[in-house]
């Protein structure tokens, strides 16, 4: 498994795993002593790090990078460098959680989201899975309170930690403070805690299946046109220019 080849689109070099291979990657990290950080890019956190290499090397420093999005597997077949299928970070972090086989014992602490939310991801999560949530922190922070977020985390004795504060700012709250912090995985997981909690509803699986997840999101929060157009401009780009902009 140390040597799971990679595939890069546009810049970024995405682990090609199945879902089970990055759970068995997960059940490792657990194992491990050291932090290892998990990355889950679609097509809108690829467009916004090909013009910002910080954050392109953050994310291909990290020690798994996950295809989420559908447009990401469609831009791999464009470049004839097909990932083998769509590993979304919200399925991604279910399976680690619904999974049986570590015999290590799930301790998450969860940072981000609207105050309050995180409570209710706790209870929710608690209910169905085998695992404990030792710690919450909403996403709406100072910076001078970071110092005071890490020793929490630390002093929870968490070894999964959820950063669920918007692109970049998470993927770099993680990076920035990865000697500091004492957990075993930490994963960016974006929006992940509100449809934990139950606030946003993910989209019905036969959208998931047809790879519209993106388009039901679009019905239920058409304020996200804006955002959502990255995905025509992305598919765009490794047509046009795809095949020299991702070695
Ligand atoms: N968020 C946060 N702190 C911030 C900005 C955002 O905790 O300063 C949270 C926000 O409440 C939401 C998540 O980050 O729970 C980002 O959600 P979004 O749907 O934008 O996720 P993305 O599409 O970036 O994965």
């Amino acid at each position: 498994m140390e040597n799971v080849n990679k595939i890069n689109v546009l810049g970024i070099n995405f682990n090609n795993v199945k879902m089970q291979d990055a759970v068995n990657k997960c059940n490792e990290f657990l194992l491990s002593d050291k932090l290892n950080m998990i990355i889950t890019p679609n097509p809108e956190i690829v467009m916004h790090a090909r013009k910002n290499e910080e954050f392109k090397n953050i994310i291909n420093n990290s020690e798994l990078v996950i295809p989420d999005g559908i447009g990401v597997i469609y831009g791999s077949k464009i470049l004839k460098t097909p990932l083998k299928e769509r590993v979304a970070g919200f399925d991604l972090i279910c399976n680690l959680f619904e999974n049986t086989e570590s015999s290590v014992e799930k301790k998450v602490y969860i940072l981000g989201a609207k105050p309050g939310v995180a409570q209710i991801a706790k209870q929710k999560l608690e209910e169905k899975y085998n695992l404990k949530v030792v710690g919450l922190q909403d996403g709406y922070f100072n910076q001078d309170a970071i110092p005071e977020i890490i020793e929490n985390i630390n002093l929870s004795g968490a070894n999964i930690l959820l950063v669920g504060l918007g692109m970049e700012k998470q993927e770099k709250f993680i990076y920035d403070n990865k000697d500091k912090l004492n957990v075993k995985i930490a994963i960016g997981c974006g929006g992940t805690i509100d449809v934990f909690a139950g606030t946003v509803k993910r989209a019905p699986k036969i959208f998931q299946k047809l790879g519209l997840e993106w388009f039901y999101r679009l019905l239920k929060q058409p304020s996200r046109i804006g955002r959502m157009m990255v995905l025509p401009k992305f598919l765009l780009v490794v047509l046009f220019k795809g095949k020299k902009e991702s070695k």
